[in-house]
């Protein structure tokens, strides 16, 4: 089963299509029980905030293992991590690791390189992701790179760049496409006249609601291209891909 965990702190990243602050989100992200019964837990520390501003989140994590024999955590923020943030979730893997009760994952999340500054103000750099996401692999944490929201204004060559760079990194993909709000700024000044959308249910939100949903075609074509050819694995979603890693024996 998953689970979203609430941030105590709003993020300060600001990326533009966030659904962090929509209030659709906020309604029917966090109302769900914990499941039991089930073996195992996949944890999202972050989807709606900052993982690395909140405290005491490893011993909250620590202590699903009372309940669940197997806690896999799943961490992807575009903010920059302190070394205590680091320090932590390095140890945080290592405990899982040794108990033989999961493991941490990384992912780095990217949704463009030419428009960071426009679209993503107070996030990492393009550089300092690749650097950030090269530490949680030098000690021992399976890195993803997740593409995801892909942009309808960003090209099919932008990604598979990045797809390139990463392929030092991870030979694991997300990719998945954009969810608008139709009162935000960025749907009138990015997508409103330009891109039509579609309806689509939110599956792994507790109560699956219908959002408007844009899949950039060509550019997610192009990208499933250029991974195919390099035999880099692609997945729909982060659970997909852990449901992967998993049967694959990584985390037990
Ligand atoms: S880093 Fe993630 S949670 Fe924060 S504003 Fe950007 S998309 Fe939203």
């Amino acid at each position: 089963m998953r689970k979203l965990c609430p941030a105590q702190l709003p993020c300060s990243a600001g990326c533009k299509y966030c659904f962090s602050t929509w209030s659709n989100y906020q309604k029917s992200a966090f109302n769900e029980d914990i499941e039991l019964g089930s073996k195992s837990i996949l944890i999202y520390p972050c989807c709606d905030g900052d993982y690395f501003m909140q405290s005491g989140m490893n011993e909250t994590i620590k202590r699903y293992s009372e309940k669940f024999k197997y806690i896999y955590v799943s961490i992807s923020s575009k903010i920059e991590p302190s070394k205590e943030s680091l320090k932590s979730l390095f140890s945080l893997n290592e405990w899982l690791l040794s108990t033989g009760c999961g493991m941490v994952k990384y992912a780095s999340s990217i949704s463009t390189v030419s428009m960071i500054n426009e679209i993503e103000p107070n996030t990492m750099s393009y550089e300092k992701r690749y650097e950030i996401a090269s530490k949680f692999k030098e000690n021992g944490i399976t890195v993803s790179l997740t593409l995801k929201p892909v942009m309808p204004f960003i090209s099919g060559e932008e990604y598979c760049s990045i797809v390139e760079k990463y392929s030092e990194l991870t030979k694991y993909v997300v990719i998945g496409g954009l969810y608008v709000n139709k009162d935000t700024d960025f749907y009138r000044s990015y997508i409103m006249s330009q891109y039509d959308t579609i309806k689509r249910r939110v599956s792994w939100l507790p109560n699956k609601p219908l959002w408007d949903y844009l899949e950039p075609r060509e550019q997610m074509e192009q990208i499933k291209e250029y991974c195919f050819s390099r035999s880099i694995s692609l997945f729909e979603s982060d659970n997909l891909l852990f449901e992967y890693l998993v049967k694959g024996g990584i985390g037990k």
